[in-house]
């Protein structure tokens, strides 16, 4: 087994994305990637390129189609990584419960398209948080479209830059008898905020409500198994967790996984079709129609092992170092304002100059080879609570460097100047 090297500089060696992106500055000084936008897209380990590339060269076959040895070895490759996925979310968890989708976005809009059948009607409420990602927003307002039912928001308190959170007086009152799902982000996107789960998640029980975590922020960082706070259901994109586009994760309770109606309809979801109808397969098949993500689940198992070696807590207590540091250095430039809060958990550190615009000032970065996002960040009603019309993100990760910290604050303090 590779040796497991400590996060940061040496860590980054083992991702050639770094290696092939580093650029020739004007002053003929080389210019290193500094890519501090980790919580869009994390970049790729060769554990991960390469376990794609030799499935693909030795065992690519279509899964749980075929009696011939490639496509049983490529459907017992498919399933183990169902089962590596249960482990990783906590030894409670079966593999039963795990279906692979193409992404959280996907995920999110099965479980409201799905419950917007059964348990969601008129005179039902769904309960979010403004600071909502899109994809745990829109899904829920097109099942409210759907069902006529109410969509409340859970609102933001506290000054933005030390301590904003959602305001927990207004989600007790919202989180009522009506009340039938809550949806939340364990981690925001924009801010890096952690959101209070646990407490929101006993809220929701109180009222016999389902309870759904966003852990698309969340995975490469907390190693905690949700289900054990009473959440129903949750879910993940693997390219967030060093492992490939394509391919992302929903975890169901096992009540919803007997109750949630299949979301896509074709081939590998049925039990049996006739003219007259069809009748569905049980378990996760149910919600996996056509051809899955197969060499993309082959790379999520491969990031999964990658992640446990270097460990979850580790990676998060390093980035959060380097978020802070990253904080700090921006206190000290005239014009800046902080957004997210400061409590030291953070791996995201939102921020806006005064007088220079988020993507101005991005695309000066990039002179600089300095890789962050600036917009709204799929998060519209977030953004425009704080009043403005775009920010800027760092994000940090295992592969992140105190010299990625000095580079990108540098580089800011240029921008200013020029
Ligand atoms: N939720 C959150 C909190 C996210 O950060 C993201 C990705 N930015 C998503 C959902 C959507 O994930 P994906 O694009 O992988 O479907």
């Amino acid at each position: 087994m590779p040796v497991s090297l400590p996060l940061g500089m040496q860590t980054r060696s083992e991702f050639p994305i770094f290696a092939n992106n580093a650029r020739m500055g004007v002053e003929g000084r080389t210019q290193p990637l500094v890519y501090l936008d980790s919580a869009v897209s994390a970049q790729k380990p060769r554990a991960v390129i390469n376990a794609m590339s030799h499935f693909l060269e030795h065992d690519y076959g279509s899964v749980h189609r075929g009696a011939y040895g490639l496509s049983v070895r490529a459907s017992q490759a498919y399933e183990e990584v169902r089962e590596r996925v249960a482990r990783f979310l906590g030894p409670s968890v079966s593999a039963s419960r795990i279906i692979f989708t193409r992404g959280t976005t996907e995920s999110l809009n099965m479980l409201a398209s799905g419950l917007s059948q059964t348990i969601v009607d008129a005179g039902a409420r769904i309960v979010v948080p403004l600071m909502e990602h899109h994809a745990n927003m829109v899904p829920w307002q097109q099942a409210a479209l759907r069902t006529e039912c109410e969509l409340a928001y859970i609102p933001m308190v506290g000054k933005a830059g030390e301590a904003l959170c959602l305001d927990i007086e207004k989600a007790r009152k919202l989180i009522s008898r009506n009340t039938r799902v809550v949806s939340l982000a364990h981690v925001g996107n924009v801010l890096g905020q952690v959101n209070p789960v646990k407490e929101i998640t006993a809220l929701a029980k109180a009222v016999g409500a389902l309870v759904v975590l966003d852990c698309a922020q969340s995975m490469t960082c907390f190693d905690d198994d949700p289900f054990s706070w009473g959440v129903d259901a949750l879910a993940f994109s693997a390219h967030k967790l060093y492992g490939p586009s394509g391919i992302g994760v929903l975890a169901l309770s096992p009540a919803l996984l007997e109750s949630l109606p299949p979301f896509l309809f074709g081939g590998g979801m049925i039990s049996n079709v006739t003219l007259e109808g069809s009748e569905w397969a049980g378990g996760p098949a149910r919600f996996e129609a056509g051809t899955p993500p197969i060499v993309e689940a082959v790379g999520l198992g491969a990031a999964l092992t990658w992640l446990e070696e270097k460990g979850r807590k580790a990676i998060h207590a390093h980035s959060a170092r380097l978020a802070t540091r990253f904080r700090e250095g921006l206190q000290s430039i005239k014009g800046i304002e902080v957004y997210s809060p400061e409590t030291g958990e953070e791996t995201i550190v939102a921020f806006r100059h005064e007088a220079l615009h988020a993507h101005d000032l991005a695309t000066l970065l990039d002179g600089s080879n300095v890789a962050m996002r600036a917009g709204h960040h799929c998060a519209w009603p977030l953004v425009r609570f704080l009043g403005v019309d775009a920010l800027l993100r760092a994000s940090f990760a295992a592969y992140s460097d105190v010299d990625d910290v000095d580079i990108a604050l540098d580089a800011i303090k240029r921008a200013r100047l020029g």
